[in-house]
């Protein structure tokens, strides 16, 4: 009997941020759930992150700052950053 190939907490960490993205291949994927659906420390891990982006992304789509704005607003910090 062979043992399937299992991710440990440290592997799941180390992938959550590209499994959000789903960045992973297939297989990737199918053991980072895996392991989601038995270890509870990391599925809570992957909720919270999941509900950080999702606000975030939620937040942009419903701004939409214009490039302009996004220039001024980029210049305003260069030149408070040269100024100290
Ligand atoms: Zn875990």
């Amino acid at each position: 009997m062979t043992e399937p190939e299992r991710y440990t907490c440290e592997d799941v960490f180390r992938r959550l941020d590209d499994f959000l993205d789903r960045e992973l291949g297939p297989t990737e994927m199918e053991l980072v759930q895996r392991h989601l659906d038995s270890c509870e420390q990391c599925a809570r891990e992957h909720r919270f992150e999941a509900r950080v982006i999702d606000s975030i992304r939620g937040k942009l789509a419903h701004l939409r700052a214009p490039d302009l704005l996004v220039k001024r607003v980029s210049r305003l910090l260069e030149d408070e950053k040269h100024r100290r």
